[in-house]
């Protein structure tokens, strides 16, 4: 799921749909899934839609069975039907391949597609998305209803993106089947140039009598007795990820020999989900529904997207109107936070939101998953809620295209969080997005916009970076990011950081080998502390989770810890980077955190790093207020959203867009969301 989000894949996705689609006004819309309807409800559907100001749907993610009910018969008069009433009412549609869930004959037929976890157990038909994603069997009857869509819709004037598949690897990402298995070996055998001696190496297989002498002997990294090995591990994941993608680019294929249109498929950036795997949905699934504040989840997850798009405008291509139906207990959105939620995504980039779906179901798995229209009807108030946002993102039709221009970027790669949370580590405890997450509600909080960034990525634009937990580095990204602190930029490394290269093999001469230099210390021993304990630093901050052995180089102490057993150790650090005794020279430095603060002493620490790195926030900022900014040319746009029952007093003045006047000072009510337009002198280093 989250994993297969591979930001190698990710980038050309979104920048493709926007480069080439530019929506007029923010999309407003959701999936469609007509064949669930009778006629009369169809029509109904349509009205609807034009009174709520829709204007983009997803139209026939899981229509393969109606599609093509038996093999090679297909049905198409349904969605022309549906097309021809979107396009008249002057919908868009992003129309779907319809290959995300195969329909019950194909796996009759051919059981060899069912997907096998890794403890062997083939999995049933039944569900949706059973497909191995090596199959080339699988692969052919998806590309024969891809290319029977893309010949009769390729030119279709209501279509104006194709949506191929559906969150792809969502349940299907890992398949450890023998086809997968020798899809694997194939893998393998080309990014080690067909040497098993190289294979040996990277995965360093002397130990525990691990060696290969040939490829054939490769499996999949299926349940053994003990840990399997972790390169063997990494290596796995970057190959599913390799494989759904291979899926991806071979519908896109397709739809480009006979449509011109641009081509997409929706990630699920979701911050609690990494892996699909049973043991990590229950505990997880928990702790989400006892989130009090789920809009920081939103808040980290639309940067993320952002991030993923390389800071071009995105599209929210499904989220909720109301409660899911996923988690054990699912929480009902409360008065207001639809439009809340929705303008965070706005706030953060997207031009658009859509959701999942059109209708709420009136059978199925997904039939308490919240619609744009209840089960209750129009007669309720998500449907008034509904109407009032699709009037809300018809007013900001102006900041469509806009981008955002922070100077605060947090380095982020899914490989390194694969890499941190593989077994046989130090601690159990450390999560890889703990620190991310504290250090972006602290920014949050001070009202600093943040943009998530590759490590080898562009970091040429932030004044401060941000590196959490990125426990695996290539040479490359940690070239990058001292060379960040070498033209004068503030640098935060945090515990686990650096310690392996891209083999998962350690960086030998003290941790953390990556960033030794850099930040001015050498880590002779981790010393994590145990399940629920805490340490006191010497500014009495408190602290959990980590401590080490750290000595400082060539680092300036900043604080040290007062107890525990790093007691008298430095846990945290600043390097200056550069000839200081040159008049006016530009100055980085390179911080090192070697615990986990609790999120008071994290929010001072960020305070800290904002005032050296000359950082100010866009208003004073408030826990319960987001303020985010969009720029396009000299204009800029704040958005205001306020989580809090209290009234939030901005102290700044432009013309207030919903409100349709210009204001001295702007004041967002009680769970209100404003958005301010102001021109700006277009001076170098950002907006004034
Ligand atoms: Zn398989």
């Amino acid at each position: 799921l989250f994993d297969l989000v591979d930001y190698l894949w990710s980038v050309p996705v979104h920048s493709e749909v926007m480069n080439r689609w530019r929506p007029t006004s923010l999309a407003f819309g959701g999936d469609y899934n007509p064949e669930q309807w009778d006629q009369p409800t169809q029509h109904e559907d349509i009205e609807l839609m034009v009174q709520s100001g829709v204007n983009l749907v997803t139209l026939g993610v899981f229509s393969w069975a109606t599609l093509e009910p038996t093999p090679g018969v297909f049905e198409f008069g349904w969605l022309d039907d549906s097309l021809q009433r979107l396009q008249q009412a002057g919908v868009n549609v992003d129309l779907a391949t319809a290959t995300a869930s195969p329909p019950a004959w194909l796996a009759d037929q051919h059981p060899e597609i069912l997907p096998v976890t890794a403890e062997g157990t083939r999995l049933w038909p039944g569900g949706r998305q059973h497909y191995c994603p090596s199959s080339p069997v699988f692969r052919d009857y998806s590309l024969r209803l891809c290319r029977e869509m893309a010949i009769r819709y390729g030119n279709h004037p209501a279509v104006v993106m194709w949506h191929v598949s559906n969150e792809l690897g969502c349940h299907n990402a890992l398949c450890y089947c023998d086809v997968s298995a020798a899809a694997f070996r194939d893998w393998l055998a080309k990014k080690y140039g067909r040497d098993i001696d190289a294979l040996n190496q990277a995965w360093g297989t002397k130990f525990w009598s691990q060696s290969y002498s040939t490829f054939e002997e490769i499996l999949p990294p299926r349940v053994a007795p003990n840990f399997p090995n972790p390169t063997h591990q990494l290596d796995f994941r970057r190959f599913s990820s390799d494989q759904l993608l291979a899926n991806y680019k071979a519908e896109r294929e397709v739809l480009r020999e006979h449509s011109s249109m641009p081509v997409t498929t929706n990630f699920m950036v979701m911050s609690h989900i990494k892996e699909m795997d049973y043991f990590s949905w229950a505990p997880e699934l928990d702790l989400i529904a006892a989130d009090p504040e789920p809009y920081r989840e939103l808040a980290f997850c639309a940067d993320l997207t952002r991030g993923l798009s390389h800071g071009q405008p995105w599209l929210l291509m499904e989220t909720s109107t109301s409660a899911v139906n996923w988690q054990p207990r699912n929480v009902a959105k409360q008065p207001g936070e639809l439009l809340r939620n929705s303008m965070q995504h706005i706030a953060r980039g997207a031009d658009g939101v859509l959701f999942f779906q059109w209708r709420a179901s009136k059978a199925g798995a997904e039939k308490f998953h919240a619609g744009l229209v209840p089960h209750a009807g129009t007669n309720s108030r998500l449907w008034r809620e509904v109407c009032e946002l699709g009037g809300v993102l018809g007013q900001l039709t102006e900041v469509v295209g806009s981008t955002s221009n922070n100077d605060v970027a947090i380095c982020f790669d899914w490989q390194a969080w694969w890499g941190c949370e593989l077994d046989s580590h130090p601690s159990s405890d450390v999560k890889y997005l703990d620190v991310a997450q504290q250090l972006h509600r602290a920014l949050t909080d001070f009202g600093v916009g943040v943009d998530f960034v590759h490590p080898e990525g562009d970091l040429g634009a932030y004044r401060l970076i941000l590196v959490p937990t990125l426990y695996l580095v290539s040479d490359v990204g940690a070239a990058n990011i001292a060379s960040a602190a070498a033209r004068g930029a503030t640098v935060l490394v945090t515990y686990f950081s650096g310690i392996v290269d891209p083999h998962d093999h350690i960086r030998l001469g003290g941790y953390p080998g990556a960033f030794r230099d850099l930040l001015g210390v050498r880590v002779e021993e981790f010393l994590p502390l145990r399940a629920g304990a805490t340490v006191t630093l010497s500014d009495g901050t408190g602290a959990s989770v980590w401590s080490e052995h750290t000595e400082a180089t060539q680092a300036q102490i900043v604080t040290y810890f007062q107890d525990g057993p790093a007691q008298g150790l430095p846990s945290l650090t600043r390097h200056t980077i550069g000839d200081n005794t040159i008049e006016g020279k530009t100055q980085g430095t390179a911080w090192y955190l070697a615990t986990k603060l609790d999120q008071g002493g994290m929010a001072k620490l960020v305070n800290q790093l904002l005032d050296e790195a000359g950082v100010a926030p866009i208003a004073a900022g408030r826990p319960g207020v987001e303020l985010t900014r969009r720029v396009n040319g000299p204009t800029e746009w704040i958005f205001v959203v306020n989580h809090t029952s209290e009234p939030y007093p901005a102290d700044l003045s432009g013309f207030d867009v919903l409100g349709g006047q210009t204001v001295a000072e702007l004041i967002v009510p009680p769970g209100g969301a404003r958005v301010l337009r102001r021109v700006v002198r277009p001076v170098l280093g950002g907006a004034s």
